[in-house]
């Protein structure tokens, strides 16, 4: 209610200048049917896991409201691939209201998928069991990895089939509709910010500005042209921890647009995301992005930083002295440099003890020998956080230890890249031996940041084309799984094996497009 909203009900496509949001309702879809639940975020909000079907499942699958909730779609603009899309606003996704956490903390839950609102434009508004299966599963496995993100609640199928004009496995076919209940502190976005300023509705971006402030920075005071100032240097320094989490797991978010950017610095909007397997800067899992790699893993620390100086240029008509904003953008490069340095140091077992411009040079080597064979990134981390300590105790048989490792990891690798390789890995070690910590420490350490189990591309597919016939036992293991990615499955060392040579090229294993 801070905030200017339309009140008018119409799901017809639209421009709404003036207002912040549309209060539209969900669409009623034609058989709600829970798929997968959220235990721990639910515990934590305080629900109970509903039965597969009745009220709670028709609530989140958009056919029942609660009496309190005020169902919304939120405007907001936005850059899209490095151009000035104007207004989008959710197109599918309407929040129903928030909910109080047991901590006291406050939650929105917004449904993906629920039916048009006036941001839908030409689209349906609708989401297929593919996309939302995999927001659901990755916005889960990206918190058990610590990294800032959405959370999901609950996936339901809708029992309604939706058409995507697209090529997926060859052919345009109907799918299975879904709708994921996701839920965050608030999805406000870069774009929620840029569309007021790009319509020069200066009012309506003070009070979403302030609003953003009192309720989800409010540690920060009360807003005032200086507190704009130390908030967009909150933004940067969020932004730049969260980017250094995506690079130390190799997730490629895929679509870095600005209306997908949260205000928050949370992994947001999930679409034709990937994982790097070979650890390779340019590699983009998204086939609308094979031409430019605007968002290949490599760039994404450069493009939150153009998405960040996209919102400064938005946030300069409230402040003073735009170029007082100038020193946000500082904050992200050296938050981001300084963030993934100390990342890669404890994937590595280090600590800061060598000259710090020595360290970070010798691991900027590393990073280049691996971009320069085909390396599974995650394979790579997880069997040097055993070798490496092992190797501490016992220098015997070094180089075959090293050979070893590197044949477990690699997908390809010429005699001269594993030389390469070798050469790093035999400096490492005597930079290794400096540490203090004991061996059975480091090896700790170092297994509690490297992950075991990540969703492959191809894995999140296998687990799609089980649902789509019925068979849930996939998704279900993934959600096991990935719960814990640091600790030992014994029964499921398939799910942290190296990607298999049909999953290469594969549609949906491999590559996604934007449309979902
Ligand atoms: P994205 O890049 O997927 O986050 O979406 C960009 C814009 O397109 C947002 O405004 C979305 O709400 C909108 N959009 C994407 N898919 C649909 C759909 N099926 N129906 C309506 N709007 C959509
Ligand atoms: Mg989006
Ligand atoms: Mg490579």
């Amino acid at each position: 209610e801070e905030l200017r909203g339309e009140a008018s009900m119409n799901k017809g496509p639209r421009q709404v200048p003036g207002y912040h949001y549309s209060r539209i309702e969900p669409t009623a879809v034609r058989d709600p049917h829970l798929l997968a639940w959220s235990d721990d975020l639910a515990a934590y909000l305080g629900l109970v896991h509903p039965p597969e079907r009745g009220p709670a499942v028709d609530i989140l699958g958009g056919n029942r409201l609660a009496s309190t909730m005020k169902p919304f779609a939120a405007r907001y603009g936005g850059h899209q691939f490095g151009s000035w899309a104007g207004q989008l606003g959710d197109g599918r996704a309407i929040s129903l209201g928030e909910l109080t956490a047991v901590d006291g903390t406050s939650w929105e839950i917004q449904l993906k998928g629920a039916g048009p609102t006036p941001y839908s434009r030409r689209a349906d508004g609708r989401a297929v069991l593919r996309s939302s299966l995999r927001e659901f599963l990755c916005s889960e496995a990206m918190h058990y990895l610590g990294v800032p993100t959405t959370r999901a609640l609950s996936l339901v199928g809708t029992g309604d089939m939706v058409v995507r004009d697209m090529f997926y496995n060859g052919n345009a076919r109907p799918e299975p509709g879904a709708i994921v209940a996701r839920v965050a502190p608030t999805f406000i976005r870069f774009g929620n910010f840029q569309i007021m300023a790009a319509l020069g509705e200066k009012d309506n971006l003070r009070a979403i500005a302030d609003y953003t402030i009192r309720h989800h920075y409010p540690e920060l005071g009360e807003p005032a042209p200086a507190v704009y100032v130390r908030w967009f240097e909150e933004i940067c320094r969020r932004t730049a921890v969260m980017i250094a989490h995506w690079m130390s797991v190799g997730f490629v978010h895929g679509v870095m647009n600005t209306d997908n950017m949260s205000i928050l610095g949370l992994t947001i909007d999930y679409g034709p995301y990937g994982w790097l397997e070979p650890y390779d800067p340019d590699w983009t899992p998204n086939t609308t992005d094979f031409g430019s790699r605007r968002y290949a893993f490599g760039q994404q620390p450069q493009v939150a930083l153009w998405n960040l100086y996209q919102l400064a240029r938005a946030l300069a008509h409230l402040v003073e002295n735009p170029q007082d904003l100038q020193q946000g953008l500082e904050v992200y490069r050296t938050t981001l440099a300084d963030t993934r340095h100390a990342m890669l140091l404890q994937k590595l077992g280090l600590t800061p003890l060598a000259p710090d411009a020595e360290d970070r040079a010798f691991l900027e080597e590393l990073l280049e020998a691996l971009a320069g064979s085909e390396i599974d990134m995650t394979l790579f981390f997880r069997h040097l956080s055993h070798t490496a300590p092992a190797l501490l105790e016992n220098l015997e048989n070094e180089e075959t230890a090293w050979r070893e490792l590197l044949a477990k990891a690699a997908y390809s690798m010429s005699m001269e890249e594993e030389q390469t390789l070798l050469h790093w890995l035999q400096r490492y070690l005597p930079r290794l031996r400096q540490e203090t910590a004991s061996q059975e420490a480091i090896r700790k350490s170092m297994l509690g940041v490297n992950p075991k189990y990540v969703l492959r591309n191809y894995l999140a597919q296998n687990a799609i084309e089980a649902a789509e016939s019925g068979d849930l036992s996939s998704l279900n293991t993934l959600m096991e799984v990935l719960k814990t990615p640091f600790a030992e499955h014994p029964d499921h060392e398939e799910l942290a094996a190296k990607r298999p040579d049909w999953a290469r090229e594969k549609p949906g294993s491999a590559t996604l497009s934007c449309s979902s």
